[in-house]
């Protein structure tokens, strides 16, 4: 099986002293590629450090996360001027997006809108894909993407109904949904519908490492290597042979990287 992660955070802290053997046990498990997730500033430096260690397996992916829409416009405009630097170096902007889990503050949404749709609109100047953060906010982050219609969107972990799912879909852009640990949960009713209705060709697989680890594993540190068991849920879902299953999400992957597919 060639497996892609198409969303984790293997700068994080919680892989500092076992990082080679997190990588090796990955490849091990037929994962050849992942695309670190930036959520800071500071963050853009330790993804650029893996992808100089790991190079062909660690890719960067470089955006500002909602949560620091309270920084000020000298941080953003440091973090932009980052970006246009190493556009060469980078695969896509993300995450980005709304998360309005900790805050209805009406003054903290309006600037994460403002920021988010700044990113955006970086993003297709730079000619990039787009990874989406939205938690709790459906509605505005649909309405957003329909206005500024962003060629190419991931949504990482999504989090909507199948409605929205449809509503999505309705949009003349490519549109992908990052699955990740959840589908695998018995209660994780509402993402187990959208696998089984949506559209196979519209998933992306992603662990948002080291967070939703998949079951049986459920609770502990997630990484890469343990995809298989979302293929596998996935696979199920679809009813399809999971081989079958794992080439068309790959196939998926490097269409939204825009990787080189032979
Ligand atoms: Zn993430």
């Amino acid at each position: 099986m060639k497996i892609i992660d198409t969303h984790t955070h293997l700068n994080a802290e919680q892989f500092k002293s076992d990082l080679d053997q997190v990588i090796l046990k990955s490849q091990r498990a037929g994962v050849f590629k992942v695309f670190n997730n930036a959520d800071s500033l500071e963050s853009f430096f330790s993804i650029m450090d893996l992808r100089s260690k790991y190079p062909g397996f660690c890719e960067a992916v470089l955006g500002i996360h909602p949560e620091f829409a309270l920084q000020d416009d000298e941080y953003f405009k440091s973090a932009f001027d980052f970006i246009k630097k190493n556009r060469a170096k980078i695969k896509a902007i993300g995450e980005i997006g709304l998360d309005y889990h900790y805050s209805k503050d009406l003054n903290l949404k309006n600037r994460q809108k403002q920021i988010f749709i700044e990113q955006i609109r970086l993003a297709k100047t730079l000619d990039l894909p787009i990874v989406i953060h939205s938690r709790d906010a459906d509605f505005d982050t649909l309405n957003i993407i329909k206005e500024e219609l962003p060629p190419i969107i991931d949504l990482h972990c999504f989090s909507g109904s199948y409605e929205i799912y449809r509503e999505y879909i309705k949009i003349p852009i490519k549109t992908f949904f990052g699955i990740g640990g959840v589908v695998t949960f018995k209660n994780a009713k509402v993402i187990k519908e959208i696998v089984e209705k949506g559209d196979i060709k519209t998933f992306l697989t992603e662990t948002d490492a080291p967070y939703l680890t998949p079951t049986p594993f459920r609770g502990e540190r997630n990484d890469p290597s343990y995809l298989p068991y979302v293929i596998k849920t996935i696979s199920e879902l679809k009813k399809l042979d999971i081989d079958e299953t794992s080439k068309i999400l790959l196939n998926n992957g490097e269409e939204f990287y825009g990787i080189d597919q032979d």
